[in-house]
């Protein structure tokens, strides 16, 4: 019998794409995006495609493995809960909840990934990491500023008049808006892109800026300092709703452009010019990226950009905003797990960019009992060899995963997981998409498979746990759901099935600050922000300039995501070395010129890459994609692990390196 399903796309994208799926006898025989969903309207990418292919590839894992001297072998359920049972009872007993480390991430994006958390929760705690490789600075400066990081609804941006594309390539990473951003284009809206790259959007669509690499900042302190200078600000915007602009004023007044053209590699005039259009605009919308926080100054730059968007009073209206993520949704979905808080009683956190140092530092106790769930951290880890010579120090360590990753290799227990067709769950991202996606069940897994809820679930049977709160994965959902039911006016006893069918989004939110409420404690954007004074930040957004490259490591290492993957994922079926890129004039300066590979190499290793001569690279700089695999030469064994100046963020792009001929 043939069925069609509703499924999510599970990945860690923004777009949150809604599948059509065929199922013929417990078979997935086709994919196709939901013609009707509002955002994505039936057009998905090839990596949700390729989804169906990672399910019923011969590869993937079914069955629990178990590491004996010989390698891995099968094992059943039974052996692997009662050794887990055994190992955990002896950790808690003799290191207490924090020689445990609990290591969920966002590779799957169903609520169902939290279980794992409301189990250690329940147990009494654990070691978790906090921060974050991907965004947080970005979102620790928004909350500074509005209080938090919401964004308009996407088709929003077809009624501004100007649209700024600031370090994002969508035409990369975020398909339907690069779709919009089209649109945007054949209606006569003037679309710039500021990037350090000529991406592929900066490529294909509107103006291209290209800005030094961590120099975003200094381009929007000093656009503020032509709008205040040159009276092109809103008055009466920044009198009745932004706190701190007096102060700003005179901050931003010895930003002038001729300095920021400096920092920037951007003319005055052009500063100039994007200044005075962007005040002069009647509804302008900044969609920014995740790859301009990823420094040390990252969270300060989102805060600078946010600034501008404030001085000129481009905020809550439609068109308008300071973009850059989209948290309608996801914390009403947050009840079972703040529930399982009140059970823990000992905790312990590190930053996640620091988990090499913290695992080969780490004591009183150390980690006995590591559990790895929704990431590959020893792929995506910034100093991968500190990472995995400190996850080998672990005693004992279980990995949930589709496939042998470069994370399950160095693990004791690998349990295969559910794909998202396998299971009911519930999806909702917070960078971009505002709608829920309900997704059913399509197929049943194999029998020698158990999902990870029901792992969890029947570990904690095992364990004589009963405080989890549910006792069945379904039971879980509708508790994940009835708070957003509720504020929808909806039954949450009756209503959870229903949302396979709906395209649910929060009303209110699709501008945000609309009411020219903000979440701060003033309810005004803070430029100027106590509260980030307090946590020892400077009040005002200031441009630090980045680190730069010496004579030993002279160019910027930049590690971007690849359209063709999300993250790690792809890269499983992938066996060719990485490549590098670089122009020609960095080849030339490098020595490297007509090499097919090139050895690049930084204070944190070497990796073996072919050499691509690429004119959109900016001068001393080398690009590569993240997500290969060790097997080809992960990029991460060369990033350097350092933070950003808020949100724990991974500063990847202070990362150095030195080119030369491959070693023999
Ligand atoms: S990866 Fe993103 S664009 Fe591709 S199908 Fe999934 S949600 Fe859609």
């Amino acid at each position: 019998m043939t069925r069609t399903i509703t499924v999510s796309c599970p990945m860690d994208c923004f777009d949150l794409c809604r599948f059509q799926v065929t199922v013929t006898d417990n078979r997935i025989t086709g994919i196709a995006g939901d013609p009707e969903h509002p955002l994505t309207r039936g057009v998905i990418c090839p990596k949700g495609r390729d989804l169906v292919r990672r399910h019923s590839h011969p590869d993937r894992l079914q069955q629990p493995l178990v590491r004996r001297k010989s390698g891995f072998v099968r094992t059943s359920y039974t052996e692997v809960l009662d050794r887990v049972a055994a190992t955990l009872t002896s950790v808690y007993d003799t290191s207490g909840p924090t020689g445990v480390l609990n290591y969920t991430s966002d590779g799957y994006g169903g609520v169902k990934n939290r279980i794992q958390s409301i189990f250690f929760n329940c147990l009494g705690g654990a070691t978790r990491f906090s921060g974050s490789l991907c965004w947080g600075a970005g979102v620790a400066a928004q909350k500074y500023d509005f209080g938090d990081a919401r964004g308009h609804l996407p088709h929003d941006a077809v009624t501004s008049d100007l649209v700024i594309v600031w370090g994002r390539n969508p035409k990369a990473t975020n398909l339907h808006f690069y779709t919009l951003l089209k649109q945007v284009e054949k209606n006569s809206t003037r679309v710039i892109v500021i990037d350090p790259m000529q991406s592929d959007t900066a490529k294909s669509i509107g103006t291209h800026l290209a800005v030094k690499p961590g120099s975003d900042g200094a381009l929007a302190l000093a656009m503020a300092h032509v709008i205040i200078k040159e009276n092109l600000y809103d008055r009466s915007f920044v009198q009745d709703h932004v706190m701190g602009f007096s102060r700003f004023c005179r901050h931003v007044e010895e930003c002038e452009p001729e300095t920021a053209a400096e920092i920037t590699g951007l003319s005055s005039e052009t500063i100039r010019d994007l200044a005075r259009e962007y005040a002069g605009a009647r509804a302008p919308g900044i969609w920014m990226g995740y790859g301009l926080q990823r420094y040390a100054n990252g969270g300060n730059t989102v805060r600078s950009i946010d600034a501008l968007a404030a001085v000129c009073g481009h905020v809550g209206k439609p068109g308008t905003g300071a973009n850059y993520a989209a948290r309608s949704l996801a914390p009403l979905l947050n009840r079972p797990e703040k529930n399982s808080l009140a059970h823990v009683t000992a905790s312990r956190t590190f930053p996640a960019p620091m988990l090499g140092h913290f695992l080969q530092t780490v004591d009183n106790p150390p980690i006995a009992a590591a559990f790895v769930a929704g990431g590959n951290p020893l792929n995506q880890s910034p100093d991968l060899s500190a990472v995995v010579s400190g996850f080998d120090r672990i005693p004992f360590k279980v990995v949930f995963d589709h496939f042998l990753t470069d994370t399950a290799r160095h693990a004791d227990l690998v349990l295969p997981a559910a794909t998202v067709f396998e299971q009911d769950d519930i999806f909702a991202t917070s960078m971009y998409s505002h709608v829920l996606n309900y997704s059913q069940k399509a197929v049943e897994p194999p029998d020698t498979l158990m999902p990870e809820s029901d792992f969890f679930l029947a570990l904690s049977r095992h364990m004589g746990i009963d405080s989890l709160g549910f006792s069945t994965s379904r039971e879980y959902l509708a508790q994940c759901a009835a708070p957003l039911l509720e504020n929808l006016g909806k039954n949450p006893d009756t209503d959870l099935d229903a949302l396979a069918g709906e395209y649910l989004r929060i009303p209110g939110h699709d501008i945000p600050w609309a009411d020219k409420i903000f979440a701060t404690p003033s309810q005004k954007i803070e430029i100027f922000s106590p509260t980030a004074q307090a946590a020892g930040q400077s009040p005002l957004p200031c441009y630090i300039p980045p680190s730069q490259g010496d004579n030993c490591f002279p160019l910027r290492l930049l590690t971007c995501k690849t359209q063709r993957s999300m993250h790690s994922q792809a890269f499983v079926f992938e066996d060719r070395e990485p490549a590098v890129y670089v122009n020609q004039k960095t080849a030339q300066e490098m020595d490297i010129c007509g090499l097919k590979r090139v050895c690049v190499a930084t204070r944190q290793g070497k990796v073996t890459a072919r050499l691509v001569v690429d004119e959109g690279v900016c001068d001393s700089t080398a690009f590569m994609h993240q997500g290969w695999w060790h097997k080809s030469g992960a990029v991460n064994f060369l990033t350097h692990a350092g933070l950003s100046d808020m949100g724990e963020q991974a500063a990847y792009y202070d990362t150095f390196c030195t080119l030369s001929p491959p070693e023999a």
